[in-house]
């Protein structure tokens, strides 16, 4: 059944150092791809916009452990670990967007500081389905200012994993996702656990 709502995609962070083998590797990080490169084709195919965010850190940032962040570097500008998983599908019609490279801050959120939400309003968006690394940082950060700014959700718990800092971090996220008014779709114990089954 054909649907009226202008939808886009929004792939966020799937990149070297948040896959395994990276500097800050999720576990099945890597899983994520097959199932978004899916939908990225699907979306392109019906002239549906595609957004890829990146996180994009100068060298020295807060957002680094050795600045008086928590987390080791990772996604430094123009390293290879920044680069996108090399199986992530690349096509021109996609728009990149770039965060994290305020050194103040840690920049989550592919809305914070970037032209997310004007590049969706200006594309006529309503919806945004949302997959991507990780479910408890970057992921959930997204979806709660695509509510915010207005934007129904779906979170694509297939197509997410969670670093899990603390055990229950991907459980918590998705509920926070779900609380603020996010359609969870697919299976949340992936999104949740970072496992494979
Ligand atoms: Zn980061």
């Amino acid at each position: 059944m054909a649907s009226e709502t202008r939808k886009a995609l929004i792939v966020v962070d799937v990149q070297n150092d948040f896959c395994p083998g990276g500097s800050l590797a999720v576990a099945h990080g890597d899983e994520v791809v097959a199932p978004l490169n899916k939908l990225v084709k699907e979306f392109l195919d019906r002239g549906e916009p595609v957004f890829k965010t990146r996180d994009w850190h100068p060298a020295k940032t807060k957002h680094f452990a050795a600045y008086g962040g928590i987390w080791p570097v990772h996604c430094v500008q123009g390293t290879r670990g920044a680069e996108f998983h090399p199986d992530l599908l690349e096509d021109p019609r996609i728009t990149i967007i770039s965060k994290g490279f305020d050194e103040r801050a840690d920049g989550y959120s592919g809305f914070d500081g970037t032209q997310l939400a004007q590049l969706l309003r200006d594309e006529g968006v309503e919806e945004v389905w949302v997959g991507g690394l990780a479910t408890d940082y970057c992921v959930k950060q997204t979806v709660l200012d695509a509510r915010r700014q207005g934007f129904d959700v779906r979170a694509l718990a297939d197509a997410m994993r969670a670093v899990n800092v603390n055990p229950k971090d991907g459980t918590k996220a998705i509920e926070e996702m779900k609380n603020a008014g996010a359609e969870i779709v697919g299976d949340a114990r992936k999104a949740a656990g970072g496992e494979s089954n």
